[in-house]
């Protein structure tokens, strides 16, 4: 028999690809448990990764990323957050932003150290900071809050061994987007207590309603204590290229590096190469991809607010909904398994992403208008 590590065996599975598994059993099921664009990548990032193969471009590249790709990054962030960054040793190119997020716990947590992260929240931060060897002490997020993070709720969790906390906006699976304001005395907190804060801005460019992204980063007087991670899966459509990137000051970057050459080299170069495309091309296709799941976001909070049992907040950015189903009296888990079963729709049960998830199921609506109406006519069905 061969003993495995406890680091493996303790890991949880994620929520989100279980119930993916269970759901590929189903050919008619309605997928509203993915949470990926259902996009194909735009063709003419397609077309920059085959010419850059043509080229040659086939072999490793620096473990950070090709430079023109890290610069590509620095423009996007100047022109979009009028941020300045140094390519050459304040970014680092990774292997989706799941990996940025691998080596940033690596760099940062030291076995025993307590992470703060958002409960409801994405169930990867719980399992890479206990990869890390830290402990996870959820931060609740609270409906009548509109499920946005508060100060006072970090604070009343920060001991001696806090070590970071970890933020997330626009959010998984609330979709609550984080204002200035509440980010500026999130960054007082962290400050105050020295907190390195992982920021994962992943769907930064996925608010809606007129709402603008703000990067903590932009924050001088955090900035020193911020790593910021992002990507190109949600924005771009471009998930199954594995291509995210992290920012932070070059002491974390280079130490974020050394730990990504041991797990990676380097991420994919054809990918650097359509990623490259993506951040320095026409931004075109994100506002139309953008405009599509505005009108969904729409119909689905729309229709599912006319379902009994079911009340559901408008979400304010990313692409999921995450309504409550408390008032059909059983576990989220429960209601989960029953719809897959008995109406072939498929979420994900707001317990697969903390303790404060339970009574919620997520929904994404990265999916076509079709297929989110046949969701909630079946789900009409099953509840009426
Ligand atoms: N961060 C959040 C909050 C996510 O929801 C996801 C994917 O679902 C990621 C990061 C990972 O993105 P990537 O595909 O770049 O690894």
């Amino acid at each position: 028999m061969v003993v495995l590590s406890g680091r493996a065996t303790s890991l949880p599975a994620s929520p989100i690809r279980a119930m993916m598994a269970q759901a590929a059993r189903y050919p008619d099921a309605v997928r509203l448990e993915m949470g990926e664009p259902d996009f194909t990548t735009p063709e003419p990032y397609m077309e920059a990764a085959f010419a850059a193969a043509r080229r040659g471009a086939t072999h490793y590249t620096p473990t950070v990323g090709i430079p023109e790709l890290r610069r590509a990054i620095a423009e996007r962030v100047r022109a979009d957050y009028a941020l300045e960054l140094d390519p050459d040793r304040e970014i680092l190119v990774s292997v989706g932003a799941v990996g940025a997020l691998t080596v940033a716990c690596l760099a940062v947590v030291q076995p025993g150290d307590e992470v703060l992260v958002p409960d409801p929240g994405w169930p990867v931060y719980r399992a890479q900071v206990a990869l890390a060897g830290g402990v996870v002490v959820p931060v609740p997020l609270r409906e009548e809050n509109a499920f946005h993070m508060r100060p006072e709720d970090i604070e009343a969790r920060i001991t001696p061994r806090t070590r970071a906390l970890i933020i997330n906006t626009p959010h998984n699976p609330t979709g609550a987007v984080l204002g200035e304001h509440e980010l500026r005395e999130i960054a007082e907190v962290a400050y105050r207590h020295g907190l390195v804060v992982i920021s994962d801005e992943v769907y930064e460019k996925l608010l809606y309603d007129g709402r603008r992204h703000f990067p903590l980063a932009g924050i001088p007087e955090v900035r020193r204590q911020v790593i910021t991670i992002s990507g190109v899966s949600k924005t771009y459509a471009m998930t199954g290229w594995r291509l995210g990137y992290a920012h932070a000051v070059p002491e974390i970057i280079s130490a974020m590096a050394r730990i990504q050459e041991c797990l990676a080299s380097c991420t994919s170069s054809l990918s650097q190469h359509a990623a490259l495309a993506a951040l320095s091309g026409d931004q075109g296709p994100v506002a139309e991809m953008h405009a599509q799941y505005d009108r969904r976001r729409r119909f689905l909070v729309e229709g599912l607010n006319r379902l009994p049992g079911i009340s559901c907040l408008l979400p304010e950015g990313a692409f999921y909904v995450f309504p409550s189903v408390r008032a059909l009296g059983r576990t989220s888990a429960e209601l989960a398994q029953e719809l897959l079963v008995r109406t072939r729709v498929v979420t994900v049960p707001g317990s697969g992403f903390g303790e404060a998830g339970e009574g919620y199921l997520r929904l994404s609506y990265a999916t076509s208008l079709e297929a989110l109406e046949e969701g909630l006519r079946r789900l009409e069905r099953f509840l009426g």
